[in-house]
């Protein structure tokens, strides 16, 4: 079972080196999170032991391919949540409500979501008559 902040590195180092594979700088994934080099090298020490990652000393992280199938996950899941909210209207505060919920979220889960999502992108009518419905409900706050 990975942590938050696991998954918040691997989601992280997977949008640096994505598909084509290539090496990370701890330096440039500390600068990225916003922290100290040294918690950079703790959470990449626990992410190879986990086999996510390599990390040659003086060189750089790469991605295991179960690091990468857990990355390409874990962006999907941003991205796709993401959507979720900007499509049932919540746009300005999409970013802060997936943050907040993302590692709460499982895969099974997520297939509903995307479902509704895909639904409404399929049948603009119906997105449009949500979002009268919506409206209403707020004027009638
Ligand atoms: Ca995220």
């Amino acid at each position: 079972m990975l942590t938050e902040s696991m998954e918040d590195y691997l989601e992280s180092i997977y949008t640096f080196i994505g598909e084509k594979g290539g090496a990370l700088r701890t330096g440039d994934l500390a600068e990225a999170q916003g922290v100290q080099p040294s918690s950079v090298s703790r959470m990449v020490k626990k992410l190879r032991r986990l086999g996510y990652l390599t990390h040659e000393k003086y060189g750089g992280i790469t991605l295991t391919p179960r690091g990468r199938s857990m990355g390409r996950f874990l962006l999907w899941r941003d991205q796709m949540l993401r959507k979720f909210f900007a499509t049932l209207g919540a746009r300005d505060e999409a970013d802060r409500l997936v943050e907040s919920i993302e590692h709460f979220i499982s895969p099974e889960t997520m297939t509903y979501m995307r479902d509704l999502v895909e639904y409404f992108e399929a049948n603009p009518a119906a997105l449009t008559a949500y979002q009268e419905y919506r409206r209403d409900r707020l004027t009638r706050l």
